[in-house]
């Protein structure tokens, strides 16, 4: 466990958002740490929150009384430095960050309050690769010639040209070609990227858009409900029960025109920036954000979008629960193996990669 958002919210106020040590103003850059460890019996209270810079952060994070050098910051220092800044803060020597009252509100057109999501749902079933050879033997005929056979009846499985046809020559080849090992390597691999908007050129040239049906995309809106106006603000975004999140527009293939169009930008799979072009927002104002892209993890029955607004004395913060209903297509998979290989029955969830 890790402090709850009531119990940093406090830290984060009754500090103004400054080192408790070296009572620095550090924006963002500030971590809210425990006092005594939790591996020495430190608990997830206000009591034992303290507000650091990461540079404090770093000279509190190994303290342990048995450490040879013994210069880390203890917890009966950190403690001494927390009640003299929070006692300067409260006289009024520091300005506390207002609480904004700003708005973030899903803008999808048709928005039903859920998404819906499509995985695929691959099951293998194992089987006995000689079983086939036993029924030819059986039959009194040569299991090789079953592969001649099978070239002949269906040429138009040689989808994936015709040196992979030529190259079945036995009946293993042909258990291999089944099993799709064959042709493996020429396979488009599966797509991990999140975003749903695939750019192609067709040939003739024109541009079209196929979507990845796993993913989900989020119109946003920030709305500044203040009677102040926010400045300098900057939106942070954290989605949790997700594989992966990304701004729509990020990337394009084939025209660079869209490649910096996007304005919340992913540093990591599941965290998002939001710094706008403009970095003033009046009153009753409000600015749309990017399409975001999210693929939820296929177990989740909601993701959750943790949201802080940082501006020029203004802090904010929310959570966006947003309820996802995923369904799934069965994808059956037989793989031909030796007998000593059977395996149970293997159910594996795959994002759905081919795209319509
Ligand atoms: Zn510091």
């Amino acid at each position: 466990m890790a402090f709850s958002e009531t119990v940093k919210h406090e830290i984060m106020v009754k500090s103004a958002r400054h080192c408790c040590v070296c009572h620095r103003s550090k924006g963002l850059n500030i971590e809210v740490h425990h006092i005594t460890p939790k591996g020495q019996g430190g608990d997830d209270s206000a009591d034992n929150a303290i507000a650091l810079c990461f540079d404090h952060h770093a000279d509190a994070g190994h303290y342990f009384a048995g450490h040879p050098k013994g210069s880390k910051l203890s917890p009966a220092e950190l403690k001494k430095h927390k009640e003299s800044w929070f006692s300067l803060v409260s006289q009024h020597k520091i300005e506390n960050p207002k609480i904004a009252s700003v708005e973030i509100s899903i803008m999808n057109k048709d928005y039903p309050g859920f998404f819906s999501p499509v995985f695929i749902r691959e099951t293998t079933i194992y089987t006995d690769r000689n079983s086939m050879r036993k029924m030819f033997e059986f039959m009194g005929k040569n299991p090789d010639s079953y592969v001649e056979e099978f070239k002949a009846r269906f040429p138009q499985n040689d989808i994936y040209g015709k040196h992979k046809m030529s190259k079945i020559k036995t009946y293993d080849d042909l258990m291999e070609y089944f099993n799709g090992d064959m042709e493996k390597e020429d396979r488009e691999k599966p797509n991990t990227d999140p975003q749903p908007h695939k750019f192609e050129l067709s040939p003739f040239m024109r541009e079209y858009k196929v979507i990845n049906k796993s993913n989900c995309v989020l119109y946003l809106k920030l709305t500044n409900g203040d009677k102040d106006v926010l400045e300098d603000y900057k939106l942070y975004l954290n989605f949790e029960n997700v594989i992966e999140a990304d701004s729509v527009t990020k990337r394009s293939k084939f025209f660079d025109d869209y490649k910096y169009s996007y304005n919340v930008f992913f540093p990591e799979n599941n965290r998002g920036e939001f710094i706008p072009a403009r970095p003033v927002l009046v009153q009753n104002d409000s600015v749309t954000l990017d399409a975001i892209c999210f693929r939820p993890d296929p177990k989740a029955k909601f993701v959750n979008l943790n949201w802080e607004l940082f501006a020029r004395g203004v802090f904010g913060s929310g959570t966006i629960r947003i309820n996802i209903k995923s369904s799934f297509e069965q994808h059956i998979r037989e793989r031909h193996v030796e007998p000593s290989e059977i395996k149970p029955k293997f159910i594996r969830i795959l994002p759905k990669w081919n795209f319509e």
